[in-house]
């Protein structure tokens, strides 16, 4: 933690920061586990951390409670692959419940989809993000190291037909893998009446796989790519999130978003926060300011109030913005399964 308090101007109670950003939404990272080896997320041989140090169900439910009661009215669940989690389900039943979320969503790779999209849309959940780089069933082979992608069409059919009404697809876009596929990738989400996001890689964990500064393709590319096809409308719609939306002329259902961390940097409206699947409560994506809240919850069992003391005085920490450098060495060494995308 490198930062220090030296300006106070907070409600009491109120989850504001020292830059007046009001934090509204947290992410949860429930496991670090996941069925993908996405070549941007994890390297091959990754090792994931012992059961042991994972913040039990309770004990999620328990921090995205007291969240909620100090003003977050948006909780995303992810991961790893959060649907591998073993009762994860218990998760969503209980935050859904919760009055003032406003909001429960999820992000995932779809394979477990067919077998919980009914439950988790009975549950409250509303919108959901699913990541699908390429239509290509060879190319996801080879950027997900062996995934199937009939596993995630499927999981996209069952979305639908359980009747969850907002889908949005996620797309990290990478050079000579799979940029030149952000056309179709478009009219697959037009066709089927999802949204879309285009993700650019963020340097987090070394992932041995490939250089990402020669992979880095960016969100002005892809957009002038888009532009050949479709004619984009900005909006100023906002999801709650990091990305920027277009309307395409003469389509109704879906926006294109582009999350562009390196090209627009999006932390002066940020409203976020995330939990790693340790409890580790990180004020920045691209930062290491962090406040244990494993250790606090462990502690202080059942004790709302040292937990709440603990998440204002966070607050004091979250950092102005991330400073990502593509061609130096990463500066965060947590692969992005363990801190949650
Ligand atoms: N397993 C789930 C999934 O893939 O959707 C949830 C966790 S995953 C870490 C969340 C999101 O982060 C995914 O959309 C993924 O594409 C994105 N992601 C992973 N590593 C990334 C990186 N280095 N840069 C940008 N996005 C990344
Ligand atoms: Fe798994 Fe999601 Fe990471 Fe891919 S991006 S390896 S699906 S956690």
């Amino acid at each position: 933690m490198r930062e220090h308090s030296n300006e106070s101007a907070r409600p009491e109670g109120a989850l504001i920061d020292r830059f007046q950003r009001r934090v509204t939404y947290l992410r949860i990272s429930v496991t670090d586990r996941c069925d993908l080896r996405c070549v941007y997320c994890m390297s091959e041989d990754v090792k994931f951390i012992p059961r042991a140090g994972l913040l039990s169900l309770e004990e999620i439910v328990q921090v995205g409670r007291n969240f909620v009661d100090l003003g977050v009215n948006k909780i995303r669940i992810t991961g790893g692959e959060p649907l591998h989690r073993r009762d994860i389900l218990k998760v969503f039943r209980e935050l859904g419940e919760l009055e003032g979320l406003r909001e429960l969503t999820l992000t995932t790779n779809g394979t477990q989809l067919p077998r919980f999209a009914h439950d988790l849309h009975a549950a409250g959940v509303n919108r959901i993000n699913v990541s699908l780089d390429t239509l290509q069933a060879e190319r996801f082979r080879a950027l997900t190291r062996n995934g199937k992608i009939e596993q995630v069409m499927a999981g996209l059919d069952a979305a639908q037909q359980a009747g969850i009404p907002r889908i949005k697809l996620n797309t990290v876009v990478l050079k000579n893998r799979n940029h030149d596929e952000v056309q179709d990738l478009v009219g697959f989400a037009i066709e089927r009446g999802f949204d879309i996001s285009f993700i650019e890689e963020m340097p987090l964990g070394v992932v041995g796989d490939h250089d990402r500064a020669e992979c880095f393709y960016s969100s002005d590319q892809i957009r002038s790519d888009l532009a050949r096809h479709f004619e984009l409308i900005p909006t100023a719609e906002s999801t709650g999130g990091p990305s920027r939306y277009f309307r395409i002329a003469g389509v109704d259902d879906t926006r294109v978003g582009f999350i562009s961390p390196h090209s627009h940097n999006f932390c002066d409206h940020c409203n976020r926060v995330r939990m790693t699947c340790e409890g580790r409560l990180l004020l920045c994506l691209g930062q290491e300011h962090s406040v244990d809240l494993r250790r606090v919850v462990r502690a202080n069992p059942g004790d709302d109030e040292a937990l709440k003391r603990a998440i204002v005085s966070a607050m004091e920490i979250k950092p102005r913005g991330h400073d990502f450098d593509l061609h130096g060495q990463p500066v965060i060494f947590r692969h992005m399964n363990h801190t949650g995308g």
